[in-house]
Formats: structure tokens, sequence, C-alpha cells
């Protein structure tokens, strides 16, 4: 974020702050709710001018702007994706003409580490999803500039890059017609100061195998991988137009095992698409007692307008949805903690992220932030925020590890 010398921008949503600007989430259901319920919460403080100025962005508000302008009348505006010069300006009350077009990024995350985005909307037609409305086309970032920003990244103290995009295999299609995803991971990685890369959403249908030994060999980039499979049988993966059926996707997922032996396979399912039988559904749960998945996330099919999936209507009651997320989770709260248990006394090269109360937390290069698993360090000892340790993998639960310094 653009940030002009006489603000100060903070992250936390605790502080109290004049100007609030909410960057909103509108792809389902779910985070549709969560982003109108944050701006209710702060429509009442814009109400109640405990706030000066109230700006809502992002997908939510691209694609139902006109409906929330005549909502929520709180807001002072609402903006798309791709407006921050236009947020700038309104809050800076400048003409766009002012603003620059390249500034300093101010990370929100720990100074550590950086999510860098390769490439921004999908040419991709999944029937559910309703990204490609929002986000448009797909747009990889020049080379040149994704390396500028990851050298200033570098230098400002961070260690791990997340690459992130709709889809990352896809980079470079657009910019020279083939896929440039592996020769941009290479030349990241040169950067100094970098020590990890972690690749987050990579597309099944297509995916090039280079990536696999890449991952395998390559020191700084992380034995992790996320793969959004969606589902495996073979009727829904067709309706869904994921490119893939159930048996290609069998064997995608074996070559990429083999090929990485010891890889963190991050996946996540639907369950309630249109014509989800219980028995498509138990083939699901089977595929994910078979592939034991050690990351894996679940969500209930959301039927979002002007999508090709939207005219089969909805009809696995939300009750039945709900139930197969939490059968799904139970059986892979299981397979996650049989994993971590394998962990209990291996040394683990940890890179702690923060403190919180007497204990520091941290991760392993087999853990995203936020989503996976964390390292709790037991022990009295003082360690470095945004360093790398050798801890002891102590105890494990389902989604978390515990550690202690070596020695
Ligand atoms: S690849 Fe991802 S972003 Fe693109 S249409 Fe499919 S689900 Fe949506």
């Amino acid at each position: 974020m653009f940030a002009p010398k006489q603000y100060q921008i903070l992250h936390n949503t605790d502080q109290e702050a004049d100007i609030v600007i909410i960057n909103t989430c509108g792809f389902i259901g779910d985070a549709k709710e969560e982003s109108i319920d944050t701006i209710l919460a702060y429509a009442q403080q814009r109400k109640a001018n405990q706030i000066k100025k109230l700006v809502v962005m992002g997908c939510l508000s691209q694609r139902y702007k006109k409906y929330l302008e005549e909502e929520i009348h709180e807001v002072d505006a609402f903006f798309g994706v791709d407006q921050l010069k236009e947020v700038a300006a309104m809050i800076l009350q400048e003409e766009l003409i002012n603003i620059p077009e390249q500034y300093k990024r101010n990370l929100s995350t720990p100074a550590h580490y950086a999510y860098l985005k390769i490439s921004e909307g999908c040419d991709r037609k999944c029937s559910f999803c309703a990204i490609p409305l929002i986000r448009g086309k797909h747009v990889s970032v020049p080379e040149d500039v994704l390396i500028k920003e990851a050298r200033e990244l570098a230098a400002s103290g961070v260690k791990e890059l997340i690459l992130i995009a709709q889809d990352l295999t896809y980079y470079g299609i657009d910019l020279t017609g083939r896929r440039m995803i592996v020769s941009l991971i290479e030349d990241l990685a040169e950067i100094d100061g970098i020590e990890w890369i972690r690749l987050q959403y990579a597309y099944p249908a297509g995916f090039p195998e280079e990536l696999i030994d890449l991952i395998a060999t390559h020191p700084k980039v992380c034995n992790y991988l996320d793969m959004p499979l969606q589902h495996i049988n073979s009727d829904i993966l067709k309706s869904m137009k994921r490119g893939l059926d159930g048996g290609h996707t069998r064997e995608l997922v074996s070559k990429i095992r083999q090929g990485i032996p010891d890889l963190a396979f991050r996946t996540t399912f639907i369950v309630g698409y249109p014509g989800e039988t219980k028995e498509m559904f138990e083939e699901l749960c089977d595929f994910v007692r078979e592939m034991r998945f050690e990351r894996m996330g679940v969500f209930a099919y959301s039927a979002e307008e002007d999508t090709s999936a939207f005219d089969l209507g909805d009809e696995v009651p939300d009750e039945i949805k709900q139930e197969r997320v939490e059968m799904l989770m139970a059986i892979q709260q299981d397979i996650a903690l049989e994993h971590n248990q394998q962990k209990i006394g291996s040394i683990q090269k940890v890179l702690i992220d923060c403190k919180e109360g007497e204990y520091y937390i941290g991760r392993t290069q087999y853990d995203s932030p936020e989503v996976d698993n964390e390292v709790i360090v037991l022990g009295k000892q003082s360690l470095e925020i945004g360093e790398f340790y050798d801890l002891r993998i102590t105890a494990a639960e389902s989604f978390d590890l515990y550690a202690e310094r070596v020695g």
C-alpha cells in the first residue's frame, strides 16, 4: 500500500484509526458474508463518527458495487479491484495524476515474509468459479518487475517469498506463449537474502512437470505445493470443467509424490456440488484416505450468479453440505495427526514468525502462514523473530507441532 508521509498505516484492527479501508473478498458465499459483516461493523463506527472515512475496495465491491452503494450509505466510497491509485487519490484528496505509478510496498505481513503476486486474473473456465468474472483474463507481471520487487523486499529483510496467483503454472503464457514459471523461480532464488520460495495455487491440468524436479532439488524452493483438486469423481470434475478426470488426477498426484518424496501436499475440495451423490462423496472420502494429503481444506459449494454451474441449481441441502465438510475434515484430522506425529524427534529448520505470550511461534518449510501448522517453541530461551533455528520436534497435534531448541 502507498503510504504518504502524513499517514501511518496500521494493520492491527484493535488500533484506533481515522480512516478505515476494507479490502473485500467476494468469490463464494462465506467470503461475501464475512466481508459484509466487516463492512457493517465499521459502518456503525462511521455513523457514530468514531472514524472519519470508510472505504471499501476489492472483489465484493467490484462485483456488487451498485447494490452496496444503495444499501450501505455510511461507506464514503466503494472501489473495485486494481483501483489502488483511485483509493489513494480519494483519501489524499489529490488528482489521480499526482499519485505515483510505482510505490514501495508497505507489508502487512511480518517483515521476514511476503506474498509476491506474479499474475492476476484467470483464463480457465471452472464452472463454479466467479474469479474470472471479477478479476478478468490472466495477465502475468513481467519478470523484470517481479525481480525488482523481490530485490526490494529482500533488501528490507524478507527471507521467504510466497508466490501467489490464481494459477501459478500459467505464468508467462500471455507474455511469450510458453510457461515461464520455472525460470522465474530460478531467477528469484538468485536474489541474496531470499532463503525460501513457496508455491501457492498450481492448477492440475497441464501442470508443468519440470516443476516437480525444481521443487525436489532446489535448496531454496520449499517442499510444499498447494494444488486445489476440487474433487475426484470424473463426472463432477467434467461438470466442473477442470480438464482432468479422476484417473488423470490420481496419476498426477502419484507422479508428484514420487518425484518429491518429502513433499507437503496441500489441496482443497468442494463438497455439495450440484449432482454430488452420497456415492460420489464417498469416492472423495476414499481418495483422501488413500492419498493422505499433508494439508487439506474443504469448501461447501456456493452457487454464484453468472457462473456456468449456476444454471445446474443447488440441490444438495446446506446441512448435507456442512455434514460432508465436517466428515471430510474429520478424516483429514487423523491423517494430519499421523503426519505430524512422524515428525516427533526430528530436527527441523524453523522460521520464527512471532511471539505469543511466553512462546515463540514458527513454521517449517512444509507450512504456509495462516493456513498450516505452527511450531510452538517450548522453553524460556530468547529467539529472534524472522530468524531460522534448528529445533527438535517434541510433540504433535493435528495442526500444531511443539519443539525445543537443540543443544
Ligand atoms: S483456475 Fe482457479 S481462479 Fe481460475 S477459474 Fe478455475 S478455480 Fe477459478
